[in-house]
């Protein structure tokens, strides 16, 4: 190193692993949703990018407050949408803290189908006529081929899950593939799999082991894992199926499961 300054790095946060109703369950007594193992208890699954030159968000869960407060964030560059669903917009009111620290608006980035969702739920947030101090004001960006936020390449991943569009995205720095994450699919087509063939790491859907028409199973995550030749997997987006324990000792190497907190650090070139 011959500047003797310390490499920049990405740093990727996993906020939340679990499906739409989180781990545990309210009123479920079952072992995985009374374990007291703390990678059992799974919030709303979403990621957080720390990159040098920008801070980024993905979903704002119906826990993003919780998973802000307990990871530290107080500043954020942009929020990207994976899709409308509840369990992945349902704490947009809380950007209203960033908006606040940050004095002014906040950019947004989805499909078109995405962003004019949450205009119709959370429509006085995108109205510049309402702009009062305090709440929260956005500035939307429709996302329709790849783009750049802060030194990090960003390309969509459209993917099947039942009746809305979804996005997954692919984040790349010099040509490295470095993180895919694919939060909500039934499926991986063929083209995404090459556009994401080789990425270091795949965060991806692995609901539970039983068929489900809208997410991927645990055995279709590792498929596709290993099919696109990925450096490590992660699976999220998880049911209380089964503890975290149980599920790591049955995958193959290179599969792991993510958890609440977990972070991935990727050295980057300066
Ligand atoms: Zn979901
Ligand atoms: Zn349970
Ligand atoms: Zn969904």
């Amino acid at each position: 190193m011959p500047t003797g300054l310390p490499a920049p790095k990405l740093t990727v946060t996993v906020l939340g692993s679990g499906t739409s109703q989180g781990v545990p369950m309210i009123g479920c007594r079952c072992p995985v949703c009374l374990s007291t193992d703390p990678r059992d208890q799974r919030s709303r699954s979403s990621i957080y990018l720390a990159a040098p030159q920008a801070n980024i968000l993905v979903d704002t869960t119906p826990d993003m407050r919780q998973q802000a407060l307990r990871e530290g964030l107080d500043h954020l560059d942009a929020v990207l949408f994976t899709h409308p669903h509840a369990d992945h917009i349902m704490g947009f009111d809380d950007l209203r803290r960033f908006c606040e620290i940050q004095g002014g608006p906040l950019s947004i980035y989805g499909s078109a189908e995405t962003l004019a969702q949450l205009q119709r739920i959370f429509f006085y947030a995108f109205d510049p006529r309402k702009l009062v101090p305090g709440y929260v004001h956005v500035l939307p960006h429709t996302i329709t081929a790849p783009f750049e936020l802060g030194g990090i390449e960003i390309t969509p991943l459209p993917v099947p899950h039942g009746a809305v569009s979804t996005l997954g995205f692919l984040f790349s720095r010099a040509g490295r593939k470095l993180l895919a994450y694919l939060s909500d699919c039934a499926a991986v087509p063929e083209p995404i799999r090459e556009t994401i063939s080789g990425v270091e790491v795949l965060i991806i859907d692995g609901l539970r082991d039983r068929a489900h028409p809208t997410h991927l199973t645990v055995s279709g995550a590792i498929e596709v894992a290993q099919a696109i030749h990925a450096g490590r997997a992660y699976l999220t987006h998880l049911t209380h199926e089964k503890t975290h324990v149980d599920r790591q000792r049955d995958l193959p190497p290179g599969i792991h499961v993510a958890y609440d907190g977990m972070k991935l650090v990727f050295d980057l070139q300066p």
